[in-house]
């Protein structure tokens, strides 16, 4: 029998892979909690598990973490880690402390195939989907760092990494469900928000999956922008998404979807695409306002303060619960859409447009208004 990474087990499957091993199912729990609650792995001081099934679980299975390659902890409190994964790819993990919260944000993939213009990520290319181990793993390392550190506790968990997790699915939502296990994490369904720049099919199903709460990457109020800008709309366009989006949380469950808005100077932050936004967020949602984090070779620039104020306030005045992100851990390149982590691209995109020197199409650099 191969050993089995027990970090890549969701609860389910550990019963299954205990009762392989002739353990009964209640097992299971009192492992998770080892593990993820009380962050012991060494299966010796795991106590109130029998001797002859520390035996069983140190011969067949191992609990392994990617390993943190560096940490770098920026002034505002904000920590970002890279850390480095059995065959050699990198990914970025980082926790934002605010006054009452600490919100980890937390990578899907090794990189990301849909290739945003605006996003860091995007243009690195993508290389492969993590496991649930390396996903959760994530969790418990920060969880592990902060408690040395001793002064801050992640309260919120946000699928806003590297990656787009509906499209790695079973393993993200079963991470999700270890995030909100009592016995694992205990985060509120509240405070657990996966983002998606619009699977639409995959959005049906997370609907019954999952019950954490759901951001949509919308940055355009037209499919003409938002094809250039986020290409998967050429697939899932507007139309069929603002739909999904309204009928995501049952009526009268008060619950309702934020959608992510990067403002990028002269391309989706006049005026008149505020308006154009009010007239398809025509239900019940929030909005945030992302100001655009810069990196290395983007042809775009933030929208300055007071442009982003006058675009919400246009939001504002439809009725529309609209903020604006804080920007935090740019001295660390840890903020929105900067985190890169190593890795090989797998699609020859980066290859490609370190040649033409191109990030974007031509054409979006020239659009106004
Ligand atoms: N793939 C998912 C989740 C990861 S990206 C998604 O796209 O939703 C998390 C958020 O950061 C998304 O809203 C994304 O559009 C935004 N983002 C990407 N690049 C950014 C940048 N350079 N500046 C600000 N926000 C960015
Ligand atoms: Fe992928 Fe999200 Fe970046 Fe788009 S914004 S390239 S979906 S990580």
């Amino acid at each position: 029998m191969t050993q089995v990474n027990l970090l890549d087990l969701g609860i389910e499957e550990l019963k299954k892979f205990l009762s392989s091993l002739d353990e009964p199912p209640y097992r299971a729990q009192q492992i998770i909690q080892w593990i993820h609650q009380r962050g012991v792995t060494d299966f010796d001081l795991m106590t109130n598990l029998s001797k002859s099934l520390r035996v069983k679980l140190a011969a067949h299975s191992t609990i392994e973490f990617p390993a943190i390659s560096l940490e770098r902890a920026s002034q505002d409190g904000t920590y970002k880690w890279l850390l480095r994964l059995p065959d050699g790819n990198s990914i970025e993990t980082v926790f934002i402390p605010e006054r009452d919260r600490g919100t980890l944000c937390v990578s899907s993939q090794v990189g990301c195939g849909l290739n945003c213009s605006f996003c860091s990520t995007g243009k690195e290319g993508f290389n492969r989907n993590l496991s649930l181990g390396e996903i959760i793993g994530q969790v418990w390392i920060a969880a592990r760092q902060l408690e040395k550190y001793g002064n801050a506790k992640v309260t919120n968990v946000v699928m806003m990494g590297m990656g787009e997790p509906l499209l790695n699915y079973d393993p993200v939502i079963g991470a999700m469900a270890l995030m909100l296990d009592d016995l694992a994490y205990g985060l509120s369904k509240y405070r657990v928000t996966l983002s998606t720049s619009g699977v639409i099919p995959a959005m049906e199903k997370l609907k019954t999956d999952s019950p954490v709460a759901l951001a949509v990457s919308l940055h355009a109020p037209t499919n003409e922008l938002r094809n250039e800008l986020v290409p998967l709309n050429k697939r899932y366009p507007l139309e069929q998404l603002m739909p999904v989006c309204k009928n995501f949380f049952p009526v009268g469950s008060k619950r309702v979807v934020t959608f992510e808005y990067v403002m990028l100077a002269g391309i989706n932050d006049s005026e008149a695409q505020a308006r154009q936004l009010v007239r398809i967020l025509t239900f019940p949602c929030k909005v945030n306002l992302i100001p655009f984090n810069p990196f290395p070779n983007t042809q775009y620039t933030r929208s300055d303060d007071a442009t982003i104020e006058r675009f919400r306030q246009i939001l504002l005045a439809a009725g529309i619960n609209a903020w604006t992100r804080k920007t935090r851990g740019g001295d660390i390149d840890g903020a929105c859409g900067q985190l890169a982590g190593e890795f090989k691209d797998k699609t020859g995109r980066n290859e490609r447009w370190l040649k033409t020197g191109r990030l974007v199409p031509k054409s979006i650099n020239s659009r106004r208004g």
